[in-house]
């Protein structure tokens, strides 16, 4: 391995303190120039919250709320409480789902990015036997039937058919388009609730940083649990994208916590991108990425198991929890691993608060391929809009500069830390991250 091949990671502070950077997983060169960062954001945290009216029902205020879920399609399982602690329910007929209050719910998304039509055309996709029978069983119950028929409808309604039209559309082809919820690989992890417990304004929401610790791994559990089903179901999935859009202007479609998991036939750009540098130099996040980040005190918090750090160089502000396990996969995680990696990335969430629009962006090796990459969470803040001179120079204009990102949230986590929400970890200064802390490099090669 020569030099030659050690991607760089350019990092200039120039004579009146702007910040250029090049962040090779980025490919793209990213500004901060003293002054931006003075101008408005969106969804600016300063203003007071509007306050809930009185009588609200609580749980009806958006399509993902529990009283409407007649607006969201069949539901693939939910996480519910029980005396001992938590069970998964799966596949359950329309009845029997609404029996137990959901801690977190599987439901497809009724808008598939990559969607049922696509599979059966392009890769001649059927339901698996599973999906088929549990497609049977949910249409035998009348709740369930008329369920599926009318998400179908509203469905199709979006899609700017006219009632008549809707009306005229067979039943027989309305139950084919019902593959896609029985069969789709394009599902939301749904929280249980849309606000806190106790809300007094629109500003409660229920969001990844307000969840219990316990609640929180167990989120993310549900989660890789559907990614785990997708690649089971339908083998023409080669990666499935994990990702979290909280808040109007960050994508969201509701206010209301959920999580997305997608398979796609492709790995996308990014990911290719990461896997060439990994694919040149392996050890690139410790020697590299990790390396400027320590070296400019860019280190949120550390336990055993992972590693919070502002991570410079993305086109919005940029926090990053990396897992140190060897494996690659966030299915191979130990629960130790997962819970140490859930405190930091909760951690994260709760230490800039639920006001702050984000997107959680999840990284890690697609199935079958190499070389080793460590599984890593980027959760950015969606404060900025690029605009015109990012479009053609495609230089960004990041509105922080890395170290008043990491000066806002370090208050934030010595707090959690003294309050005992994240055992075992290091904050700030106290964080030794030391050299190849990151063992996904020294995994053995795959077989
Ligand atoms: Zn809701």
């Amino acid at each position: 391995m020569t030099s030659m091949l050690k991607p760089l990671f350019v990092y200039n502070t120039l004579a009146d303190g702007s910040l250029r950077i090049l962040n090779p997983v980025v490919g793209e060169e990213v500004w901060t120039v003293p002054g931006r960062n003075q101008r408005p954001h969106v969804n600016d945290p300063r203003k007071a919250p509007e306050p809930l009216a009185a009588g609200l029902d609580l749980d009806a205020i958006c399509h993902f709320c529990p009283k409407n879920s007649e607006h969201t399609p069949a539901e693939k399982s939910r996480v519910v409480r029980t005396a001992g602690g938590f069970k998964v329910l799966e596949k359950q007929t329309a009845e029997q789902a609404l029996a137990h209050p959901a801690l977190f719910r599987r439901v497809p998304n009724l808008f598939e990015i990559v969607p049922m039509d696509f599979w059966k055309r392009n890769y001649g996709f059927r339901l698996s036997p599973l999906q088929r029978q549990w497609k049977e069983a949910y249409l035998s119950t009348p709740k369930g039937r008329a369920h599926i028929l009318g998400v179908i409808d509203e469905k199709l309604e979006h899609q700017g058919k006219t009632p008549d039209e809707i009306l005229a559309t067979a039943e027989a082809v309305k139950l084919e388009l019902a593959d896609a919820f029985f069969g789709g690989s394009h599902d939301l992890i749904v929280s249980g609730s849309h606000f806190q417990a106790n809300p007094g304004t629109w500003a409660d929401l229920l969001s990844s940083g307000s969840l219990g610790r316990e609640e929180h791994f167990i989120f993310l559990s549900f989660t890789l649990n559907a990614v785990g089903e997708i690649h089971r179901e339908n083998p023409y999935v080669k990666h499935v994208a994990v990702y979290q859009n909280w808040l109007a202007q960050a994508g969201a479609s509701f206010d209301h916590l959920h999580k997305q998991v997608l398979g796609v036939d492709t790995w996308g750009a990014g990911i290719q991108r990461r896997m060439e540098i990994l694919r040149r130099f392996p050890p690139f996040y410790n020697q590299v990425l990790l390396a400027a980040v320590k070296a400019r005190g860019l280190v949120l918090a550390e336990n055993a198991v992972a590693v919070a750090v502002v991570e410079p160089g993305h086109i919005y502000p940029c926090l990053a929890v990396y897992s140190k396990s060897a494996a690659s996969d966030p299915a191979g995680l130990s629960p130790d691993e997962l819970r140490g990696f859930s405190d930091l990335l909760r951690a994260l969430h709760a230490a800039a608060g639920p006001r702050v629009p984000c997107n959680e962006e999840w990284y890690f090796r697609p199935r079958g391929s190499e070389p080793a990459m460590p599984f890593h969470v980027l959760v950015k803040w969606r404060v900025n809009i690029p605009a015109g001179f990012e479009g053609g120079s495609e230089i960004h204009i990041n509105p922080l500069f890395p170290e008043q990102v990491r000066d806002r949230l370090l208050p934030g986590l010595r707090e959690l830390l003294a309050q005992g929400e994240m055992p075992g970890a290091s904050v700030g200064e106290n964080c030794s991250c030391e050299d190849a802390c990151l063992r996904y490099d020294k995994a053995p090669p795959r077989r």
